[in-house]
């Protein structure tokens, strides 16, 4: 059953220099999954709504967190002034781009592009928390470096727990970091996820580029596409 609350900016956080996170005041863990979505209104505005996946784990106490990319919008515009003390209008919880509870251990790959990180990071992070034993790999798409959202996130949550591997994609290549450069295709998915045929996939982004990422899997790698689960953020 869906939930409205209130909630108080806790926290701003700078991840790129065009994606915030805002963590608001939170003590009911239990009413989401990790990987689902609320729809935020700010400054009681109606106009001012959009929907945005939690990054946050129900793992992680005292808040939940939603993490936008800034554009010249006016909901981007309200959420970038957002300061500690605000209070934002949350509903919730949507989705199911979630790990099944079937209590076995799944082998899963995330393919992301971008802000498509979201409900991925949220899941990532539920699943090291909760030393869930599932193994992941995850093939993260952005144009550069800086462009990478929670990277030191991942990067220490590869490290607390083996078997979480990323595997960064880059349009342009940068001296001393490792990645490939160029897209994700079906290359790409064969060279970091050799095994995929065994693997679950959740794929998030933007409608096209999830469209496209799914069609690879599917149509060039022959994968049922019952072994695919996607959510694409309309509106991008
Ligand atoms: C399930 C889901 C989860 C999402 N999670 C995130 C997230 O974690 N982080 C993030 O940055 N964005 C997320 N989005 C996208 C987000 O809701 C916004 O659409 C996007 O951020 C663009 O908003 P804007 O303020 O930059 O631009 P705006 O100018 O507000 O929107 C851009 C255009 O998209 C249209 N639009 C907006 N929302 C929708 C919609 N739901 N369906 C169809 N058209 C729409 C608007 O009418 C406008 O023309 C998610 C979307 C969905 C559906």
């Amino acid at each position: 059953m869906t939930q409205e609350r209130e909630l108080k900016v806790k926290e701003v956080i700078q991840r790129t220099h065009n994606v915030k996170s805002i963590r608001l005041e939170f003590n009911a863990p239990d009413d989401y999954k990790a990987g689902q979505f609320l729809q935020a209104v700010l400054n009681n505005d109606p106009q001012l709504k959009h929907y945005l996946s939690f990054s946050s784990s129900p793992t992680e106490k005292g808040f939940i967190e939603f993490t936008k990319k800034i554009s010249q919008s006016n909901f981007s515009k309200a959420l970038d002034s957002l300061k500690p003390g605000d209070s934002v209008k949350v509903q919730y919880p949507f989705g199911k781009f979630t790990l099944e509870d079937n209590g076995s251990p799944e082998k899963i790959a995330f393919l992301s592009g971008g802000i498509g990180i979201t409900p991925i990071r949220s899941i990532a992070k539920f699943a090291v928390d909760k030393n869930l034993g599932e193994d992941i790999v995850l093939v993260y798409a952005n144009r550069s470096v800086k462009d990478i959202a929670f990277k030191e996130d991942f990067d220490a949550m590869q490290k607390s727990y083996p078997k979480l591997r990323v595997a960064h994609v880059l349009c342009e290549a940068e001296p001393g970091f490792k990645c490939r450069v160029g897209m994700i295709n079906s290359q790409v998915v064969r060279n970091e996820v050799p095994d995929f045929k065994e693997r679950k996939f959740f794929l998030c982004g933007p409608p096209p580029m999830v469209e496209a990422m799914k069609k690879i899997l599917v149509e060039e790698l022959a994968l049922p596409k019952e072994q695919v689960v996607t959510e694409s953020f309309q509106g991008y």
